[in-house]
């Protein structure tokens, strides 16, 4: 069964998985057309409050992505139904673009531009003319008690070139910071704009596709649906250590959907599978036997699948164990079911994580491992491991976020 057949809606996530700058993402297009033709339901969605639903479908559509405005949501209209409430006439002061604007006009709130006196909301989002006067406005007329509202809070964005440029955060800040309050947000990873792609979407038994783990996969979280986290954008896999709920899949770009996997959820492993688990890591007769404090498996239908184990000891911690069954290697399960135990071993106080490794030094470096000399390893880690060749590279990691 393919990932997305789990599901009846996929929320896409725009920079980074449909596109990225302005060109479409490998494979974005035919993972699209072939995702309608089994019949799920497709909300694309987009902190981005600049563009309008308009504007964002006829772009889509300019990478060959089919796509319709009812089918788009961006962070324009949740914070335009935050400004709007329940239906009483409403004034704002706008920082932000045509999208924005757009929203806040059929929500039926009236933008006020210029000097005015008071209004009921100041309503923020990304602004590529925004300038000292607008700052000045939007900080003027919340300290005379309007209410402050953002479209998202992201502090930046990939620019064309790669490198980061202010975002919609970033301008926020200053309002916030000048006025000295806390905005209410509408984009991830806050709950409105995930409320109204659910709401589009009519189902909520849907999957989130994101490339930003703060923004998508927290958002998703939050928002009680499960997410995907594709390699294609901003986030690397190491940015998954220490997160409280993992995406349930990770993969190169949003094909990950159309390929035939199950939702991975690590998961600590019970005693009765520590056999099990040992020889899963095919360890030999002389290792000390482990677990089950720190033992993470993630199994289907309870055949152990991938396993990673970090003991604890003070600040630190050392894994151990770590191995993935043949036949589902290349799906990423090794790392979801290291970051697993990595946020465990966080949660237990560990602040450093090592490990000896004889093959796998390139796959731990992309968790942002990196070497350290031997003798830096605590010495009862080394004695966990009697069985690991002085030729294995030590590594480490921090834990602290
Ligand atoms: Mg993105």
């Amino acid at each position: 069964m393919r990932l997305a057949d789990r599901y009846r809606a996929v929320l896409l996530d725009l920079d980074g998985v449909m596109y990225r700058g302005d060109r479409a993402v490998p494979g974005a297009a035919e993972a699209v057309a072939e995702l309608r033709r089994a019949g799920t339901q497709i909300v694309f969605l987009t902190n981005n409050s600049a563009r309008t639903p308009e504007q964002v479908a006829a772009g889509l559509r300019g990478l060959g992505v089919e796509a319709t405005s009812d089918e788009v949501v961006t962070s324009a209209r949740p914070a335009a139904r935050l400004v709007a409430g329940d239906g009483a006439s409403t004034t704002a002061y706008v920082i932000g673009e045509d999208g924005v604007r757009t929203a806040l006009a059929e929500a039926g709130v009236e933008v006020v531009d210029g000097a005015p006196e008071r209004v009921d909301a100041v309503v923020v989002g990304w602004d590529g003319d925004v300038g000292y006067d607008e700052l000045r406005m939007a900080s003027v007329l919340v300290r005379r008690g309007a209410r402050l509202v953002a479209t998202n809070d992201d502090a930046s964005y990939p620019a064309p070139g790669g490198e980061l440029w202010p975002g919609a955060g970033a301008i926020l800040a200053a309002v916030e910071r000048a006025a000295g309050v806390t905005a209410t947000v509408a984009g991830k990873p806050h709950r409105p704009l995930f409320d109204e792609a659910l709401k589009l979407a009519g189902t909520r038994e849907a999957v989130m596709v994101g490339d930003r783990v703060e923004t998508d996969v927290v958002g998703a979280a939050r928002a009680g649906i499960d997410a995907v986290l594709v390699l294609s954008g901003a986030s690397t896999r190491a940015d998954l250590v220490g997160l409280d709920r993992l995406p349930v899949a990770v993969g190169a770009d949003v094909g990950v959907l159309l390929e035939n996997r199950a939702k991975a959820v690590p998961r600590p492993a019970r005693k009765d599978e520590l056999p099990a688990v040992r020889h899963l890591v095919e360890a030999p007769p002389d290792v000390p036997a482990w677990g089950p404090e720190g033992v993470w498996v993630i199994d289907r239908e309870n055949e152990l699948l991938a396993t990673a184990t970090a003991e604890v000891r003070g600040s630190e911690a050392y894994l151990r164990g770590v191995a993935t069954r043949p036949d589902q290697r290349g799906r990423e399960l090794g790392t979801l079911v290291v970051a697993a135990a990595l946020g465990d071993a966080r949660r237990r106080g560990a602040r450093a994580c090592f490990l000896l490794t004889e093959t796998a030094e390139r796959f731990f470096e992309r968790l942002r491992f990196s070497r350290v000399d031997r003798g830096e390893v605590p010495a009862w880690a080394l004695e966990r491991s009697p069985e690991c060749p002085v030729s294995a590279a030590a590594m480490v990691r921090e834990l602290d976020q």
